[in-house]
C-alpha cells in the first residue's frame, strides 16, 4: 500500500492527478484553502499503490510526498 501527502495549500484544484490515478484514490474537496481554492485529498487512501504518477502530473508540486 502507498500513501501521498499533499500540501493543500499550494494545490490549485486543477484536478490533473484525479485524472491520472489509475487506483481513484483521489478526490476534490468539500472544504476550501486560504485562497478559496477546493484542493484534493485522498479519499480512497487504501487503494494507493505509490506509483507517483499524480506527483509527476501535477504542475505546482503539490503532491509532496509518496511512499511505497
Ligand atoms: S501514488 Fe499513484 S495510486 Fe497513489 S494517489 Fe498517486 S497516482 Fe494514485
Ligand atoms: S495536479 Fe496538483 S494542483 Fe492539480 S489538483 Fe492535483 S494536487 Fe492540486
Amino acid at each position: 500500500m502507498g500513501r501521498v501527502v499533499i500540501d493543500s495549500e499550494k494545490c490549485k484544484g486543477c484536478l490533473l492527478c484525479v485524472e491520472v490515478c489509475p487506483r481513484n484514490v483521489l478526490k476534490k474537496s468539500e472544504t476550501y484553502n486560504s485562497k478559496g481554492i477546493y484542493p484534493v485529498y485522498a479519499e480512497n487512501k487504501n487503494n494507493c499503490i505509490g506509483c507517483a504518477l499524480c506527483a509527476k502530473r501535477c504542475p505546482d508540486m503539490a503532491i509532496t510526498e509518496v511512499y511505497r
